[in-house]
């Protein structure tokens, strides 16, 4: 039989979360601040807990999901004692340094923990494309797993509870880099007539080509090593400048090209103009100057 599960807040994503494991079987007992919006999962077959002790008692996991993590500490921190021997696991967003010092906090108190993030809307949340990242004891993980598989692709990053918030950030970074590289390409573009749909599977074609070298330029980065197998950091440079001028004579906005020629300036004025790419990490990995 399926393995009993509260889960506290039942915002728009703890209600998905609840209904895709009613759905799968496990007995679910729910707890939300404003009473009435477990209703619907009460009908459903929830059982609603009268208090937050009582929830974390009904279940040996219980899946915490609210607006932040300043409103995990007020509910639960008033419930500390009913946390020993429990495994909470915090689905609620947030950053890495909230996720390690939740984590001990929890711990103190006696819990095990994990912390995850939801890379998905709550109506995809039961399907294999809700991308559920959770971070913390690997046992833990493995233990509660099975259960954990009725939300979605559940994975684990490793130890450090901070890693689902940073692989969050991380895919984020990815996203909107992508995206603004491609509406640079539109603007300019559009300049000469040629519509966001005739553009895009050109930007797509080369998006997926720049992806492929990642794992390339990875083993670079890991090692510490930059040869210029491609091309050096000064010809990409070059090829910066003219994205600049070509997009300031178009009259498009040129300040993301700007950002990239000054990181690559600062690059090649610390000496690494013959290096390859990658080298860039080495200013990415340091503060803002
Ligand atoms: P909602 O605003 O729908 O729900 C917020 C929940 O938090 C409610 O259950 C609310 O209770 C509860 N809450 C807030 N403050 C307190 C408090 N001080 N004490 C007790 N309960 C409190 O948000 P979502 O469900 O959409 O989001 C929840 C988390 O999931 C967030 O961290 C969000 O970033 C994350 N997430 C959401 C996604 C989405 O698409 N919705 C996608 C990915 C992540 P009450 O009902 O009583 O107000």
């Amino acid at each position: 039989t399926a393995a009993p599960v509260t889960i506290i807040g039942l915002g728009l994503m703890g209600s998905a979360l609840a209904a895709a494991f009613l759905k799968a079987g496990h007995p679910t007992t729910v707890w939300n601040r404003t009473t009435a919006k477990a209703d619907r999962l009460v009908a459903e077959g929830a059982e609603q807990a009268p208090t937050i002790g009582a929830a974390l008692k009904a279940s040996p996991l219980t899946i915490v999901c609210l607006t932040d993590y300043q409103a995990v500490r007020e509910l639960l921190g008033e419930h500390e004692a009913d946390l020993d021997g429990t495994t909470l696991i915090n689905l609620t967003s947030g950053d890495s340094a909230q996720a390690r010092e939740t984590a001990r906090w929890a711990e103190r108190n006696g819990a095990r923990y994990l912390d995850g993030a939801i890379m998905a809307v709550p109506s995809a949340i039961g399907t294999a494309e809700a991308v559920i990242l959770h971070s913390g004891p690997g046992p833990e993980f493995a233990a509660h797993e099975p259960t954990l598989a009725a939300l979605g692709t559940v994975t684990h990053l490793g130890a450090d509870p901070g890693l689902a918030s940073l692989y969050d950030v991380a895919g984020l970074a990815m996203m909107w880099s992508v995206l603004n590289a491609w509406l640079q390409g539109t603007a300019l573009l559009g300049t000469a007539g040629v519509d966001a749909a005739s553009y895009a599977p050109f930007a797509r074609q080369i998006a997926t080509v720049v992806a492929g070298w990642l794992p390339g330029y990875a083993e670079q980065v890991d090692a510490g090593s930059y040869p210029a197998e491609v091309s050096a950091l000064e010809t990409d440079a070059r090829a910066m400048a003219h994205l600049i001028e070509e997009s300031e004579a178009a009259g498009v906005n040129a300040d993301l090209p700007k950002l990239l020629k000054a990181m690559a300036d600062r690059s090649i004025a610390a000496g690494h103009g013959a290096e390859q790419y990658p080298v860039l990490i080495e200013e990415f990995a340091k503060p803002t100057p």
